[in-house]
């Protein structure tokens, strides 16, 4: 991407997860290309490399968060005490920047995280431009407005728009509400409210995957809404990751036929137990298919790694496995070895492999994983569920008919089909590239009122 002059300077407010972190850090890039200098804020927790962006500052602000906080998966109260911890840190921080900077480098507005909503208090309060940056899917903002509360109808009548009926959003109203906390209520409202206030909205997403959604969202939400995904094209070459990322797997791929690696990782918050992940390493032996398996440190609820699988076991499969602690993912996507992708389906993983023509088999957890897996297998239709629990012969079915039964062979096409499309996109003229070209006008036009 071509630098041109400077546009102001832009700040940003990182959610401090793995899947938040990287697409903020991309979007920096992006808008870096195009003129603007950037201030990355984020809280302790999580903290990103700065000498990996030499060209942004970085600034520390406290969280205060407890171990307990961080450890027990209660994300609606972890994303509460963030955002009350953090509102007053970031209002100071934001004071001593306004001071410092010169009125040819003025601040043009502040971006923020979607679940970091403080920030547009903030911003509110200062007289900046907020944008919520929803690094999820765009259908990911109508689950509160069409379901205010948890016991609500949701607004989306029968016969309207097909593609949002497939999405099963009351399938996920079902599942908020098998387990209704007041955090989870307060958040998803706060989080709504924020975005409604916001000056712009920017989305991850491609605008034909999400179309449907997106002109539901914009009868919600008055700001105008920027499709300028996937960040992870326009911005190749960061690094953000929070482990170290083992280069081997790529030698081992080196050596694998085209197509015929089954790639497998549940990114980095899901966790499974140990009989699980007996069943998934029985699973994938059982397939013939060669894999590549991501094993996080801590994936496996109550072992360090993978000891609790049998003696032995690694070495039955001679050079057919290859285990990894955390890998490049998105190299590993675009490996000509890889043929499909055993996946949690958080947002980055899908539309990186989206972009590679990758076909999925979904695995989803939790959150938007669920809705992710329903825009995969039921609207894009480029994956299969893996339905049931983790059992070694559902997924040894399951791996073959999605990488070479005739059974799997429409997806794999399908999959391909949407590469092409994603690929026109990010060209000169594509959606993707002109809504970045709009964002780019807007936020230069917005009025600096401090
Ligand atoms: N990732 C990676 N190496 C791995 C596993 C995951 O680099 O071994 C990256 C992946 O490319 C993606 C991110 O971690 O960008 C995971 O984000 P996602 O939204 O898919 O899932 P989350 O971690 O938020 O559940």
């Amino acid at each position: 991407m071509e630098k041109q002059l400077k546009s102001g300077h832009l700040v940003f407010v990182l959610y401090p997860f793995q899947g938040h972190i990287t697409p903020m850090l991309q979007l920096a890039t992006i808008l870096h290309s195009k003129g603007f200098s950037a201030t990355i804020v984020h809280p302790e927790l999580n903290s990103p490399d700065p000498s990996n962006h030499p060209e942004f500052s970085f600034i520390s602000i406290p969280d205060k968060l407890t171990e307990s906080e961080v450890s027990d998966g209660d994300i609606a109260s972890l994303v509460l005490s963030l955002n009350k911890n953090c509102a007053a840190p970031f209002q100071q921080c934001m004071k001593k920047i306004l001071h410092q900077k010169c009125s040819h480098d003025h601040t043009a507005g502040i971006l923020y995280d979607t679940l970091m909503y403080c920030a547009q208090t903030v911003a509110d309060d200062l007289k900046l431009p907020g944008i919520s940056v929803r690094t999820s899917a765009a259908a990911t903002l109508l689950l509160y407005p069409v379901f205010p509360h948890l016991d609500g109808k949701d607004s989306i009548s029968e016969n309207e728009m097909p593609e949002l009926r497939s999405l099963q959003l009351q399938h996920m109203r079902a599942l908020l509400l098998q387990n209704p906390t007041d955090a989870m209520t307060e958040v998803r409202a706060a989080m709504t409210n924020g975005t409604k206030s916001s000056s712009a909205i920017i989305v991850n997403t491609i605008h034909f995957l999400e179309q449907a959604a997106l002109s539901k969202v914009k009868e919600y939400f008055p700001a105008p809404i920027f499709t300028i995904g996937p960040f992870h094209k326009l911005a190749p070459t960061i690094c953000s990751s929070i482990l170290m990322e083992d280069a081997n797997c790529i030698s081992w791929l080196n050596k694998q036929a085209p197509k015929s690696v089954i790639y497998v990782s549940f990114g980095s918050l899901a966790s499974i137990d140990e009989q699980e992940l007996i069943e998934m390493a029985w699973g994938l032996a059982n397939s013939k298919q060669p894999f590549l398996c991501v094993i996080r440190p801590g994936f496996v609820r109550g072992s360090e790694w993978i000891e609790s699988l049998p003696n032995g076991f690694q070495e039955s499969l001679g050079e057919r496995g290859c285990i990894v602690k955390w890998a490049p993912q998105k190299e590993v996507l675009a490996h000509c070895a890889v043929g499909g992708f055993w996946s949690h389906c958080g947002w980055n993983s899908t539309i990186e492999s989206i972009c590679e023509g990758v076909p999925m088999l979904c695995k989803p957890f939790f959150g938007d994983q669920v809705l992710n897996s329903n825009y995969i297998c039921h609207v894009w239709r480029v994956g299969l569920e893996l339905q049931n629990k983790l059992e070694r012969g559902n997924i040894e079915r399951a791996i073959k008919k999605l990488m070479v039964d005739m059974e799997g062979e429409q997806i794999r096409k399908k999959a391909m089909y949407l590469k092409e499309k994603a690929d026109l996109c990010l060209r000169e003229g594509g959606s993707s590239c002109c809504s970045l070209n709009e964002l780019t006008k807007q936020i230069s036009s917005f009025d600096y009122k401090t």
